[in-house]
């Protein structure tokens, strides 16, 4: 009920800011086009974050003043650049069975590499951003925060067997054994040869 409320506020605010390109707005103006609700500045951030729309503040422009709003064109900015809404981010972890992507630590559940953490899940870009990647749902998955920091920057193609053990074979023994404490938690029932 509060959600659809908050939802009707934010396409009440959309459709004035669109019907009055170039025009600077203030707040209690816009309070008012929200239906008085509290949440009315959190609607307009929505605009700007969600939904990309270039919704200039006096943080963008000298010439505006504090609880002032100016939109100058319809055209938001390409989801690139923007964040991800909850909708979006509530569907990939869903889609991705609350499983991390990379390593396949479930949330909530010790992390596979890192047993004394706790898994959190973030969302992930499949092809990174810096790469052109965009924040549709089909480049996005659920991704751990220990694999999100060891990968902030790799584009994320699985690696094959071969190249895996190529890494492996030069590494030092101690993390050899790391990697095969590893496949033994991962692989309980895998009898040892
Ligand atoms: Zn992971």
């Amino acid at each position: 009920m509060k959600k659809k409320t908050g939802n009707g506020a934010r396409a009440k605010l959309r459709a004035y800011f669109l019907d009055n390109l170039g025009r600077v707005m203030n707040s209690t103006e816009l309070r008012k086009v929200a239906g008085n609700i509290s949440e009315w500045a959190r609607r307009v951030r929505e605009l700007r974050t969600e939904e990309g729309y270039q919704i200039l503040t006096h943080n963008d422009r000298s010439d505006l003043k504090p609880g002032q709003y100016l939109l100058l064109t319809k055209k938001p900015l390409p989801a690139f650049g923007r964040e991800i809404s909850k909708e979006t981010r509530a569907f990939v972890l869903d889609r991705n069975g609350f499983t991390c992507q990379m390593c396949g630590a479930a949330a909530g559940e010790p992390h596979p590499y890192d047993p004394s953490r706790k898994t959190r899940l973030h969302i992930g870009h499949v092809i990174d951003k810096s790469q052109g990647g965009t924040d549709d749902p089909s480049n996005l998955r659920a991704i751990c925060s220990v694999c999100n920091e060891g990968a902030s920057n790799l584009t994320l193609d699985r690696p094959s067997a071969h190249k895996l053990l190529v890494q492996i074979r030069r590494a030092p023994a101690h993390e050899q054994l790391e990697v095969l404490e590893w496949l033994k938690r991962k692989f309980p029932d895998k009898p040892s040869r």
